[in-house]
C-alpha cells in the first residue's frame, strides 16, 4: 500500500538508468564496458546481443520500466545520470569515457513520470561545469552523482572549491561512489576513498557516500571503521545502503545492522539494475520469508523489503526525502 501523504515517502536514491538508444547524444556505452564482467554476466544471463540490450525495446529499459511500474512499497526513485570524462583543459574525453548518461535524459524521465526524481551528474573538470550545475539546479536536480574512479575526478582538488560552494549554497547533496568500483571500468582506485570527500564536507556540502562509504571486501573491518568514524565525525556526511543486497557488500550490511548509533547516518538506495538477491540472507531470515521476498515483483521493492525484514528501521528508508533537494522536484 502507498503511504498516506502525511508520512514521508520512501525514496530509493540510487537507481541507474540507460536511455533506449545507448549510442546517441543521450548516452554512450563503450565496447570495453559491454565486455566488462558485470555487464557481460547480464548479457549472458539474458542472452543479449549488444544491439538488443540497447535498442528501442532494450531489455534494460523494459526491466526498469517494469521495476518502477510494479512498485508497491517504494514511492519514488532517483534516476542517475553519469557525466563523461574530461581532460586537463576541460574538454570531453571520448576515448576515456566508457559509460555516459545525459542529464537531459533523467530530466525527461522525471518530467514524464513523477515517480522518477532527476539525479544529475556534472563533471567539475568540464569548462562549463558551473553553468551546467546551474542549469541542472534550474531544472530541478535533487542530487548530484559522481563516480570519481570512472569519471577521472579528484574530489580533493582545491580548484573544486567554487563548485562545492555553489552546491552547498543550493543545498544540492553530492551522491558519490566510494570504495572499489566493480560494475564499471575504472581509471584509478584512489579517488574512490571515503577520505577524499573531506574537502566537499569542509565546504558545507551534504555528502552521501554510496555503498555505506566503501565496502572493500579485501579489507572489510578497516573499511567499516573508517566509514563509522567519518559518519560520526561529520554532521553533513551520510551513507547510502546501495548494493548491500549483493554478494560483495552483504557483509557490510550486517556490520551496519549491528550498529544502531549509525542508523541516523544511513539513507536507502538499491543500485538497481544490479541484481537484488534475498538468498544471501538465508542465515538471518526464515526460509519462507526468503521465498516470499524472492517473489516480490519489483526489484526496487525487493531491495527495500529485504532491508526492512533484516531490521533496518523505517527512518532509513524515508531519509532520502530529508536529504534530497526536493523544493523544485515537488513533494
Ligand atoms: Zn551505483
Amino acid at each position: 500500500m502507498r503511504q498516506p501523504t502525511t508520512t514521508r515517502p520512501i525514496i530509493d536514491i540510487h537507481v541507474h538508468v540507460l536511455p533506449p538508444d545507448a549510442c546517441s547524444n543521450q548516452a554512450y556505452v563503450s565496447t570495453k564496458q559491454w565486455n566488462w564482467p558485470p555487464f557481460l554476466l547480464m548479457r549472458l544471463r539474458h542472452r543479449l546481443k549488444r544491439q538488443e540490450a540497447v535498442g528501442g525495446n532494450g531489455i534494460i529499459r523494459r526491466h526498469l520500466a517494469r521495476a518502477v511500474a510494479d512498485m508497491r512499497t517504494v514511492d519514488r526513485v532517483v534516476a542517475l545520470a553519469l557525466d563523461a570524462v574530461y581532460d586537463d583543459v576541460g574538454r570531453r574525453d571520448s576515448q576515456r569515457t566508457h559509460f555516459y548518461v545525459a542529464n537531459d535524459y533523467v530530466f525527461k524521465l522525471a518530467k514524464a513520470d513523477d515517480r522518477f526524481l532527476p539525479g544529475a551528474s556534472v563533471n567539475p573538470r568540464r569548462r562549463d561545469a558551473l553553468d551546467e550545475l546551474d542549469r541542472c539546479l534550474e531544472l530541478g536536480a535533487v542530487l548530484l552523482k559522481w563516480l570519481p574512479n570512472s569519471q577521472g575526478i579528484d574530489p580533493m582538488d582545491p580548484s573544486l572549491v567554487p563548485f562545492y560552494r555553489r552546491m552547498a549554497q543550493a543545498r544540492l547533496p553530492l551522491l558519490c561512489h566510494t570504495g572499489p568500483e566493480y560494475a564499471l571500468t575504472t581509471a584509478d582506485r584512489k579517488p574512490g576513498r571515503l577520505e577524499s570527500l573531506r574537502l566537499a564536507l569542509d565546504e558545507g556540502v551534504t555528502v552521501i557516500a554510496a555503498h555505506g562509504g566503501g565496502a572493500d571486501i579485501l579489507n572489510l573491518g578497516r573499511a567499516f571503521h573508517t566509514a563509522a568514524d567519518m559518519l560520526l565525525k561529520y554532521a553533513n556526511l551520510y551513507a547510502d545502503t546501495s548494493a548491500f543486497t549483493q554478494p560483495n557488500r552483504s557483509l557490510f550490511l550486517r556490520r551496519f545492522l549491528r550498529h544502531p548509533e549509525l542508523y541516523p547516518k544511513l539513507v536507502h538506495g538499491s543500485d538497481v539494475p544490479l541484481p537484488i538477491i534475498p538468498w544471501l540472507f538465508l542465515r538471518s531470515l526464515p526460509f519462507r520469508e526468503i521465498v516470499r521476498l524472492s517473489h516480490v515483483a519489483s526489484p526496487i521493492d525487493r531491495d527495500c523489503l529485504i532491508k526492512q525484514a533484516l531490521g533496518f528501521p523505517d527512518s532509513i528508508l524515508r531519509r532520502g526525502s530529508e536529504l534530497l533537494r526536493m523544493d523544485r522536484a515537488g513533494p
